[in-house]
């Protein structure tokens, strides 16, 4: 098999270089891949005409080439091409020979060549690719009068510009690329650099791009299509937005938000953004995400581009989004990893920096307690045995793109970098950002070369403490204990131990934890940094009546257990605390509970503890937690009870925001409203779902002039409790529905109808052809929503047609079979058939994906057990008391 003998290579390269060069500074001789490292590429210069009416594309090339010693054959990668007359100096060589099993090329010499510069030039043909967005793929769309409307663009990470054209695919080998292409005239053809020259020919145009500055091959971009553009200056950087014609002034949000980043990225790194201009492209549908190219960002449509009545979440997305891959231009074009295992340092950099640009920029957002939730993700995913660090090492980089838990590699980098920030201090750890950019410029790093920068800035071992965060799994629990002098002053006893929803650490883990200590409530409270390192630790902290946060602000990435009194103090005062320290505790307690670590009722006296207060994270952890109780309630007989209880705890709040947005209101407060709402829906609140049956009355009427956000509320509440005409109703108002989000939203709402027969009429809809064809990964979250209520029949329905619906997913639709149907699902059948059906559909090399899948689902199932006990405990207690 392929993979077996691309593992023999590795291990034959593992062999002259140690593990241990993963955790050096970068050094292109250690840098690990299978690619000989004898024979160097210089600069290339590649010219493509696309051939869009027979799926091919012809191109050719001249790659110059460094010999660093004397060589009969030369190996690259190259996937699905055809060459012809290959030749080294303008000499025909002996033989070609592409193997697309191993992605590589080898051509063999006529005879030996020397140390020094040598050039290799070829022609070849490859493939436009149309089923998922790798390489030169063809995107479709629809136009008002050209349903058969398409355009091209580029998809190159981590392994696919081996389809476009052959070379040097692995990140460390950094040369420059000129590019070449010949499309329609009436084209817009945008690459990494301004055009340098257009010559037209009939109906064909030839555009030379400038030569790009030494970069790794992924990061070579072109798109082109009747696209348009909008464009303005920046820092003497031209930005650019494009967008199918017609659409390009929906990118007047993006064009804004790019100028503001722009800059700022300019002051933070303070390093300016090397290229001239700065374009982002808008793809139509089937694109997922967004690619950072240098100089040419590729998004899809909706994370660029702001329709007429877009909602708050959407601005959010296209900010943040945008945020991420313009922290790329730095952490990830301009210095990038050395190899794969290091790809935290591209995107838990981006995330972090994105999280703080856009939090610096939209105050309002509240944006870093929204990250929270992302936080709390990857901290249920890392509390899992089988979890993986944030430095996954991998041994194939074909396997790069499905290695990586994005929960991990992305929200818990983020936090980690953090923590490490709040930790060195903001201005410290820029410092070292600089440092270790100045450095790296238009080269690679490892996880060693930021450590040494930030060492260097702040003159501490950061290596020693931020490399068992990035290279082992997991994270700590600290456990305190107080006790109290006879004046009333506290000690801190602490201890720490991995920690796990279940089951035991293997391998006894260890942490320098930086905690950020606060004693007392504002405006009398003080704070402390303090270094964890060793059990039993001691700590002075304050008087035994004083409140105690060990995770001030909700900036570490640690959980914490206190003893009881400290508990019950810090419940007794909790409306005193500030909001991140609420948080911290909320989300811990929590988690305590989900491990059986504590009551139900310890977090439940937290919750109800927050009154009529109206911070909006708070509120949602909460939100979530009661969810998941009442839905492990679901068919027993206390479920009603339950959600008479949970009732009680949000409708303080409720009745104060009430279902009418108040004046100088902000975003969160909006949609916390509506959150509310809905839980209150959701718990069979009456007289909820009867104003939500008026105002739909007023909605069918007239959707224009009523927020996306509030459409989707008043959808869902009617969808519940919906009968068979209400039920049609909301189908044709589905039907109707042109934008977009509203269209997502109304189909979703249909999902949510609780009645089993109507269920089945849902479940037909979601995947029937009704949904669009530019939304086809739609119809996977449709059935993910029906499954809450009806995991059976959602289990049926993706079933009888799972590769369709996951088809959609492109190069992800392994990790989804591995990691998201086992979440999905674990509750539709038994487990044991659940993992078999999967495995039968997946690649044998996936089978580590699957095992975290299985452990994660049979955890939730024991949760679900245990909550459900819990829950079934504490209805019975109050009913006695
Ligand atoms: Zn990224």
């Amino acid at each position: 098999m392929a993979s077996a003998d691309n593992c023999r290579v590795w291990g034959a390269l593992l062999v002259a270089v140690p593990l241990a060069a993963a955790a050096q500074p970068f050094s292109f001789d250690h840098a690990p891949g299978r690619l000989p490292k004898q024979i160097v590429p210089i600069s290339y210069q590649i010219a493509i005409t696309p051939h869009p009416d027979r799926l091919v594309f012809s191109g050719s090339e001249t790659v110059r080439l460094q010999f660093r010693a004397n060589a009969a054959t030369i190996v690259f990668n190259s996937l699905n091409e055809t060459l012809r007359d290959v030749r080294l100096d303008g000499k025909p060589v002996r033989s070609v020979a592409s193997d697309n099993a191993r992605q590589l090329t080898t051509v063999t010499l006529a005879a030996m060549a020397t140390t020094g510069v040598h050039q290799l030039s070829l022609s070849y043909e490859g493939k436009i690719e149309t089923a998922q967005p790798v390489g030169l793929f063809l995107q479709h769309y629809t136009k008002p009068g050209d349903p058969h409307a398409f355009m091209l663009s580029t998809e190159m990470e981590p392994t696919d510009a081996r389809r476009v054209f052959p070379c040097w695919d692995e990140p460390a080998f950094r040369a420059t690329f000129q590019l070449t292409v010949t499309v329609p005239a009436s084209w817009a053809a945008i690459s990494n650099m301004p055009a340098v020259s257009r010559v037209v020919h009939g109906a064909l145009a030839t555009t030379i791009f400038g030569r790009t500055p030494r970069m790794p091959s992924y990061l070579v971009e072109f798109s082109g299509g009747d696209l348009r553009s909008i464009q303005a200056r920046q820092d003497g950087v031209r930005l650019g937005i494009w967008a199918v014609s017609g659409r390009q002034r929906e990118g007047a949000y993006a064009l804004a938000n790019a100028g503001t980043i722009l800059s700022d990225y300019n002051r933070y790194f303070d390093y300016r953004y090397p290229l001239a201009k700065l374009d982002s492209i808008a793809i139509p549908s089937g694109f997922s995400g967004a690619m950072e190219n240098w100089g040419a960002i590729t998004y899809t449509q909706q994370a660029l581009l702001l329709p007429p009545g877009a909602t708050l979440g959407q601005r959010q997305d296209i900010f943040s989004t945008q945020a991420h891959e313009m922290a790329h231009q730095w952490n990830g074009d301009l210095v990038t990893m050395g190899w794969w295992d290091d790809l935290w340092l591209n995107e838990s950099f981006a995330s972090w920096m994105a999280a703080k640009e856009t939090a610096l920029r939209n105050p309002s957002w509240k944006w870093w307690e929204v990250q929270d939730g992302d936080k709390e993700e990857a901290m249920s995913a890392d509390a899992q045995p089988s979890s993986q660090p944030i430095e996954q090492h991998v041994t194939d980089e074909l396997q790069a793109s499905n290695a990586f838990d994005p929960s991990i590699v992305y929200s818990k980098g983020q936090a980690v970098l953090r923590m490490l920030e709040a930790y060195l201090q903001p201005e410290v750890f820029r410092d070292g950002i600089r440092r270790y950019i100045k450095a790296r410029a238009y080269s690679n790093a490892t996880s060693d070369d930021l450590w040494l920068a930030l060492g260097a800035a702040s003159h501490q071992d950061v290596a020693a403490l931020a490399g068992p965060w990035t290279r082992q799994p997991g994270f700590p629990l600290v456990s305190v204990r107080s006790s109290c002098d006879s004046e009333g002053g506290r000690t801190l006893t602490l201890s720490q131990q991995r920690f796990l929803l279940r089951g035991s650490d293997p391998h006894p883990s260890h942490w320098s934890i930086p905690l950020n200590v606060r004693t007392g409530v504002p405006p009398g409270s003080t704070t402390a940094a303090v270094l964890l390192r060793q059990d039993g630790q001691t700590l002075s902290a304050g008087r035994c009546d004083q409140a105690l946060s060990l995770n001030a602000d909700a900036i570490g990435f640690y959980r914490v257990r206190y003893d009881a009194a400290t508990l019950a103090l810090n419940t007794r005062q909790f409306d005193l605390l500030p909001d991140g320290d609420r948080i911290a505790l909320l989300d811990d307690q929590w988690a305590l509970v989900q491990s059986s670590a504590a009551p139900l009722p310890s977090y439940l006296a937290l919750a109800s503890a927050m009154g009529a207060d109206t911070d909006s994270r708070a509120w949602l952890q909460i939100s979530e937690a009661l969810s998941s109780v009442d839905d492990a309630l679901r068919g027993a007989s206390t479920r009603s009870a339950f959600s008479a209880y949970a009732r009680s705890l949000v409708q303080p709040l409720a009745s104060r925001l009430g279902w009418n947005a108040q004046p100088g209101e902000g975003p969160d407060i909006q949609s916390l409203r509506r959150r509310l709402l809905r839980d209150l829906g959701k718990w069979g609140d009456a007289q909820t779902l009867a104003t939500a049956r008026q105002r739909f009355a007023l909605l069918s009427k007239d959707p224009r002039g009523i927020q996306t956000d509030d459409v989707r509320l008043v959808l869902t509440l009617v969808a519940l409790d919906a009968d068979e005409a209400t039920f049609e109703r909301l189908h044709a108002f589905a039907r109707r529905m042109h934008d977009p989000a509203m269209q997502r939203a109304a189909y979703m709402a249909l999902m949510q109808v609780r009645d089993p027969k109507l269920a089945e009429q849902a479940a037909q809809i979601a995947v029937s052809n009704e949904i669009p064809a530019e939304q086809l990964q739609m119809r996977f979250e449709l059935l993910a929503t029906l499954e809450q209520e009806h995991p059976q029949l959602a289990w049926r329905t993706f079933s009888a047609r799972a590769s369709a619906l996951l088809a959609p997913y492109g190069t992800y639709e392994p990790y989804m079979l591995a990691r998201e149907v086992p979440a999905m699902f674990w509750e539709a059948l038994p487990l044991p058939q659940l993992e078999s059906w999967i495995r039968s559909r997946l690649p044998a090399e996936m089978a580590p994906e699957l095992a975290r899948g299985m452990e994660a689902a049979r955890f939730d199932q024991d949760e679900h057990d245990a909550l459900r006990a819990e829950a079934e405990r504490f209805i019975q207690a109050r009913a006695h008391t």
